[in-house]
């Protein structure tokens, strides 16, 4: 194994980072921050600095399966093949579909798209991005006439003021966040606006916090917009020279919004926060408003981004420095999916299925006659008609749609009610892959090879620094030779990556001229050494601009047919559920900071499962009171489509009437905790995005019998209705509890650890009906187990340490034996700082003696902070 350091991109969120992968004789890999990335400039956060834990081969699927027979390549792809082309010979080309993601590489990406769309004959190929960022996508389209981000990062840490709204940018977009925060330090000048429902880490650097009503972000931008018509500060002749539909954009305005009284009360503001923001808009030229899932994940999502959009091109603040409406993306791929028509209403470099000279000049350029005439079905619409027996096969690939859609019950009913569902992932296991007829092993992170585009439109390369794995392929490698086998072997003959690049840039540039604004033809005849050499670069990338191009629209032309901008009227709605007396909460869902999607990755490095290890649901402290429920307790929430089981955590962050659950836990980590299985099908009329934001339901407590934990060197399957399962170091940790009384705890707890070898002890004290129990052989812990009537059983963290020794102490067995539990050790409380396990109460330790006053002492102190930074913004929280 090669032991020089590869620089390549993180796999997880949109930031993209530049990474050093410096892969060891020993099999690990050495991970740090590329110092030369214009993204991060070596920063990375909590997910990225742990990717080394992550690239291991257990649980990876490492062969072709057919069912539960493991099969050669050759079988694999001639069943693929075959069973496709007869499903489409009988039921016609859109009886079948590609389920993708923004996890794939571009040219992965690119291939799918061209084999289902151009030879296939079908549109029926969307992606996970649907559920990310397809209505920033549709806003974008309606005011540029083109899928255009307009600014870059360095825009950020230009702006005088940035209004950050629907986004915890400090947990889901940290290494930006970092720069931010900054840039805010550097030049205090600067002013942060947040507008988030909840008061979350991102609004530890603000300047004002704006609780804002879930769903109301229209009401407050065309608030906004009729105040800057009010006060005069509109750029008129910005307005006049570069845009349409102004008037009927204000009219709409005016009308919906009202003065600025009615728009504090209809969102819930304090009207003197509502004033500070306008005015704050209104003084300052150099303004970026930075939004994300928390406008785009809405019934309303496309108008949200517009009535953003609006207030910009009434102030002329784009395509110019620090300034303009700038939408991140989730994934690390969303934008490459983008340029290649990975969404089912668009074609590949960013033209479109329904416009006939686009059309045609694909056929053209790709040599088919069988070009896709209509878009196809959105994500959620597809495992609807999969469910309704009108889709007869899926092809889900880097994703687990069982987890991420809404109303997980129908999407799994349409896996099972599919004739053919085929899966190409790196993970053995997942919730969507349980149901697959036949599964495909793609290489992973690490092992693949290709490029990636960031928020900024800077594309990167992923390389790889492991070997491929047994049998497992690029995904570009399986699509192609799926479409060879299928008839197509001329049109996806690639003899590697590089190819599909240059075919992707020169379909960019083909017939373009200045009219499309993805334009990357200046790659388009790069040689095998020149992409393995690509260095980081914002595109356009033309023949005039080798470099790249930092910021769209200078120039004041769209890509509409009349180069101007357009404003669209926005008639604010509703989101779609409303709250009632069986549902009286509204549900909001999102990201944690060390856990990324359902947890395939990042649930592999035990650090990341410190900061927060089970699905909790946040909670208001008045709601916590009204619904009887305890910190640390469980809660069922429910909606009128499932029902889950998470730990409750108080908190004054949250609004009342809202409840906070995260995204990531599913089945595979926890018996009852995927929450998309609560929220409704509802999905925005012109973006398709769903509603994951607004889901009424209701909570109550658990009424657990019993609580326990355990704790083993090998991975179990536990009897109880709630389960949590943990990877420590060396070890798995499950979190357990019933609300069925256990008969015989002793009997039940051989059960569990049954197989398990060792003697054992066994501790039953009558007065706290606690039960404890250790498997111990030749002095080594094999498994722990502890059972209480309530949920305060001892301190993980010694037990877990117990696993790491390669013997017991006679302490150790005292300890077992009398139950003190490392009673002796400090309890550290729950992990603030992953990097280096720094625990919460450690920190209010170090605070309250009045050592550490700032986030600089507590680095200097406990290291706490000191590497990737992500927990700063809650080490400024502990210190007040
Ligand atoms: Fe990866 Fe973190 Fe950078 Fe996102 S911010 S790309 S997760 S290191």
């Amino acid at each position: 194994m090669s032991q020089q350091t590869v620089k390549t991109t993180c796999p997880y969120c949109g930031v993209g980072c530049g990474v050093l992968a410096m892969p060891k004789p020993d099999g690990s890999v050495q991970i740090k921050g590329d110092k030369d990335h214009p993204a991060n400039f070596g920063r990375l956060c909590s997910k990225g600095s742990a990717l080394g834990d992550t690239v291991g081969l257990d649980h990876r699927l490492l062969h072709p399966y057919i069912g539960d027979q493991q099969v050669d390549w050759d079988t694999a792809l001639n069943t693929v093949s075959d069973k496709l082309r007869h499903i489409i010979n009988t039921y016609g080309p859109d009886s079948v579909a590609f389920y993708v993601s923004g996890q794939l590489l571009t040219e992965d990406y690119y291939v799918a798209n061209k084999l289902m769309k151009g030879f296939i004959g079908s549109a029926n190929i969307d992606t996970n991005s649907r559920l990310c960022m397809s209505s920033a996508v549709a806003g974008y389209k309606r005011a540029f006439g083109s899928d255009s981000v307009p600014c870059s990062y360095e825009d950020l840490e230009q702006a005088d003021l940035i209004v950050i709204e629907g986004s915890n940018a400090a947990w889901c977009h940290p290494v930006t966040y970092q720069r931010i925060a900054k840039a805010k330090q550097d030049r205090p000048k600067m002013k942060i606006i947040v507008i988030d429902p909840r008061q979350t880490a991102t609004c530890d650097i603000a300047d004002l916090h704006l609780p804002i009503k879930p769903g109301a972000d229209s009401i407050l931008f065309n608030g906004l917009l009729a105040y800057l018509a009010k006060q005069d500060t509109l750029d008129g002749d910005f307005i006049e020279q570069h845009t349409s539909g102004f008037d009927d954009a204000l009219s709409a305005a005016k009308s919906s919004a009202g003065e600025i009284e009615q728009v504090a009360t209809d969102c819930e503001l304090s009207l003197e926060d509502v004033r500070q923001f306008f005015n704050a808009f209104t003084q300052t030229e150099r303004v970026i408003t930075f939004y994300s899932q928390g406008v785009n994940q809405s019934s309303s999502g496309t108008d949200k981004s517009n009535s953003i959009i609006n207030c910009h091109l009434a102030t002329g603040r784009i395509g110019r420095v620090g300034m303009g409406p700038f939408s991140i993306t989730g994934q690390p791929n969303a934008m490459g999916g983008r340029e290649v028509g990975g969404l089912s209403n668009q074609l590949a470099a960013h033209m479109e299925i329904e416009n006939p000279a686009h059309h045609d000049r694909v056929s053209r350029f790709w040599q088919t006659d069988n070009l896709a005439t209509k878009p196809g079905l959105t994500a959620v619409k597809l495992f609807q008609d999969a469910a309704a027996g009108k889709v007869k096969a899926i092809w889900v690939m880097a994703t687990n749609p069982a987890v991420s859609l809404p109303d997980g019950h129908q999407v799994k009913q349409a896996l099972e009610q599919c004739e053919l569902v085929i899966v190409s992932d790196c993970e053995a296991q997942t919730d969507t892959s349980i149901h697959a007829d036949i599964r495909l092993p793609a290489l992973a992170w690490g092992e693949k090879e290709g490029s990636v585009t960031n928020s900024e439109r800077r594309i990167s390369l992923q390389r790889s620094f492991l070997p491929p794995p047994q049998d497992a392929k690029a995904d570009w490698w399986i699509i192609c030779e799926v479409a060879k086998r299928m008839g197509y072997a001329t049109h996806f003959d690639y003899p590697d990556v590089n190819a599909i690049f240059q075919e992707h840039a020169q379909l960019s540039g083909f017939e373009n001229n200045g009219s499309r604004d993805f334009d990357i033809s200046a790659y388009a005849n790069i040689n095998k050494a020149d992409y393995a050499r690509l260095t980081p670069t914002q595109w356009p990338v033309t023949k005039s601009q080798p470099e790249g191009t930092v910021r769209l629209f200078e120039n004041k032309s769209f890509f509409t047919p009349d180069k101007k901008a357009r404003f669209i009227a926005i008639t604010p709605r509703s989101p779609i559920q409303a709250v009632s007396t069986d549902y009286p909460l509204i549900l909001n869902t999102g990201r944690v900071r060390d856990q990324w999607h359902t947890m395939t990755r990042t649930a592999r490095a035990s650090r990341l499962n410190s900061h927060i290890p089970e699905p909790i649901v946040q909670i208001h402290p008045d709601d916590a009171t009204q619904y009887q429920l305890e910190a640390g307790a469980l809660a069922r929430v429910s909606s009128d489509l499932g029902a889950i089981l998470a730990r409750v955590a108080i908190t004054d962050s949250q609004r009342q009437g809202s409840i906070f659950v995260p995204i990531h836990w599913n089945q595979q980590v926890a018996s009852s905790a995927s929450v998309g299985q609560l929220i409704a099908p509802e999905v925005d009329p012109v973006s398709g995005q769903p509603e994951f934001k607004h889901a009424p339901v209701a909570i109550a407590p658990y009424q657990a019998a019993w609580h326990g934990f355990m704790i083993t060197h090998v991975e179990i399957s536990p009897d109880s209705a709630y389960w949590v399962k943990i990877r420590g170091n060396d070890c798995w940790r499950y979190e357990l509890a019933d609300a069925a009384p256990l008969d015989d705890a002793t009997d039940w707890a051989k059960q569990q650890l049954l197989g398990i070898a060792g003697d054992w002890l066994y501790f039953h004290d009558t007065t706290t009906q606690r039960h404890r129990f250790a498997l111990i052989e030749n002095d080594v812990i094999q498994a722990v187990l502890f059972i209480g009537a309530t949920p305060d059983l001892p301190t993980r963290d010694w037990l877990s340490q117990l696993f790491q020794q390669d013997s017991l102490t006679d302490n150790d067995r005292r300890n077992l034996l009398a139950g003190s539990l490392g009673q002796d050790q400090p309890d550290t409380g729950p992990i603030i700082c992953a990097c280096f396990g720094v625990g919460e109460y450690t920190i209010q330790d170090a605070i309250s003696c009045g050592d550490a006053k700032t986030v600089s002492d507590l680095g200097q102190q406990l290291k706490a902070g000191t590497n990737c930074g992500s927990c700063i913004p809650e080490l400024q929280k502990l210190l007040g």
